[in-house]
């Protein structure tokens, strides 16, 4: 019998085991149109946090009770669709369960690069696709510029390392912990500061980045959003695509040099991969060369069983990922 996560109770502050709830989906015929997808490989991404908040937001809370969604790759195995025959792999967002039923519109087809179907959720999939536009277009980042990227052994974040240098830029990444960081170089990063290592953010930049920062691609916030204020060049640009500091703590980002932002000409835009989803062939067309060139690694980190789910989102949250943290069913 499919069974799926549903959300149990809005968290407060990080979330618990007791948030969530594993529960039995059923099992019913389809009806014309729809098609049934194992899932093999199911996403869990920092955004799902603010998802569990009734709050109104870019997308819609979690319903409680009902089972959530997230990014998924699977096997069809079973169609009453023209437009997917059994057998085919698709991606999908009826993740968080093993089988899913959905209208064959909501599934798409899997690019054909030569990458395993997992990559899709990870660095040729929507955190990729995050990194290339928030580096290229929200930053503007170009060859010759200094750019600075926190959680830079994540998904999002070992993307933009890698496309930065791929497009000549002098790359600082900072990660949590010595392997992590030793990661961030091999991928080619100029200069890796570990946060965790007890010198705040702004003085270690300050040591790698004696001629200040052109870029900042901030996946954290809080003290590295500041040490990037701090060490900001004269027209700096920051792409600010997440805040993970504040997901669970709610608390409020003391900025000691946000008023360098006036002097410095910098500018500081958010942006929402959606926005940028009708130019995915431009994404799909670099990558792809890219990745023929060799100048892409990727990694992933890898959770067993539907049931492990939730430890798997939780990681996130924790520094337990390096690359993609995904869940195989
Ligand atoms: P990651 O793979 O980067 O996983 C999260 C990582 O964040 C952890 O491994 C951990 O690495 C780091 N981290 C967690 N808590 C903290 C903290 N308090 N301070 C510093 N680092 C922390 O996730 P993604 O690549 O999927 O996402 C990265 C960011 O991009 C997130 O903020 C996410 O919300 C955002 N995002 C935004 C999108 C948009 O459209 N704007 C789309 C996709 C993602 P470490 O061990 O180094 O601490």
């Amino acid at each position: 019998m499919a069974r799926a996560w549903s959300l149990k109770s809005r968290p407060q502050g990080m979330p618990t085991m007791d948030n969530f709830e594993l529960v039995e989906l059923g099992t019913r015929d389809l009806k014309d149109g729809e098609i049934r997808v194992a899932n093999s490989w199911l996403s869990v991404d920092p955004y799902m946090r603010g998802r569990m908040n009734d709050v109104k937001s870019y997308t819609p809370p979690f319903e409680l009770g009902a089972p959530m969604q997230g990014g998924a790759i699977g096997k069809v195995i079973e169609s009453r669709s023209d437009t997917y025959k059994e057998g085919e792999m698709v991606q999908h967002f009826a993740g968080w369960r093993d089988e899913a039923v959905l209208p064959a519109d909501q599934a798409q087809s899997l690019p054909q690069l030569d990458v395993d179907p997992q990559a899709y959720l990870g660095q040729l999939g929507m955190p990729g696709m995050t990194a290339y536009f928030g580096l290229l277009e929200v930053a503007g980042a170009k060859e010759g510029d200094t750019v600075f990227v926190s959680a830079a052994a994540g998904a999002v974040g070992s993307t933009v390392v890698q496309i930065a240098k791929a497009k000549g830029c002098r790359v600082i990444g900072s990660a949590g912990g010595a392997e992590k960081c030793a990661w961030v170089e091999s991928l080619g990063a100029d200069a890796v500061i570990d946060y965790k290592s007890g010198t705040p953010v702004v003085k270690a930049l300050g040591e790698v980045a004696r001629t200040g920062i052109d870029v900042y691609f901030d996946n954290v916030g809080g003290e590295h959003l500041d040490a990037a204020l701090a060490h900001g060049n004269q027209g700096a640009r920051f792409a600010i695509c997440g805040m993970i500091d504040v997901y669970n703590s709610g608390k409020a980002t003391e900025l000691r040099y946000l008023a360098r932002l006036i002097g410095m000409r910098m500018r500081v835009q958010g942006f929402i991969v959606s926005d940028y989803m009708d130019r995915a062939a431009e994404f799909y067309r670099d990558m792809g060369g890219w990745l023929k060139d060799g100048k892409l690694k990727r990694n992933e980190t890898v959770f067993d069983g539907l049931d492990a789910m939730p430890d798997a989102f939780l990681g996130l949250f924790t520094g337990g990922n390096t690359g993609k943290m995904l869940v195989r069913v």
